[in-house]
């Protein structure tokens, strides 16, 4: 069993639990999110999709990305300046965005993710989620930028 047909396994069963037909078209938007290892956008998947499928609708996409998200298969990034992005990725991470390119790269900050927060932090509410976002220039960029 690849790890794409436990993939599948795990959105048949999600799905399943949450009432939700897994049709042939969402199945697709699936494996079309699990091919991108970055964070890809709703308009890039619909861009990819269409050329398999060209009945489908951008709105389609958007629905069944919305849908994903509340069942917890995927996560919606809200990440300032980018449009929405989507992520396979939903262990507790963080991300990198290059402010050239506006590539998202993951990051992993278990200490970050296990720091005691500071009192002026605790004393807004309770905190559930933490997410950073890392704005610089990514080494591509840089590289470029040093050839002229
Ligand atoms: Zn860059
Ligand atoms: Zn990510």
């Amino acid at each position: 069993m690849t790890s794409q047909d436990n993939e599948l396994d795990k959105i048949r069963k999600l799905c399943d639990q949450a009432g939700m037909k897994l049709t042939p078209q969402r199945l697709e938007i699936f494996k079309e999110l699990l091919s991108h290892e970055d964070h890809p956008s709703a308009e890039l998947i619909f861009t990819k999709l269409r050329e398999r499928l060209p009945t489908i609708s951008l709105d389609t996409v958007y629905r069944t990305l919305a849908s994903f998200d509340e069942l917890g298969i995927i996560k919606k990034l809200n990440i300032s300046n980018a449009r929405t992005l989507f992520d396979t990725n939903i262990e507790q991470h963080h991300h990198f965005i290059c402010t050239k390119c506006k590539r998202v790269e993951d990051i992993h900050w278990p200490d970050f993710d296990k720091a005691n927060l500071p009192e002026s932090v605790s004393a807004l509410g309770s905190i559930q989620t933490r997410h950073l976002e890392l704005h610089g220039i990514c080494n591509q960029c840089l590289n470029k930028k040093n050839k002229g």
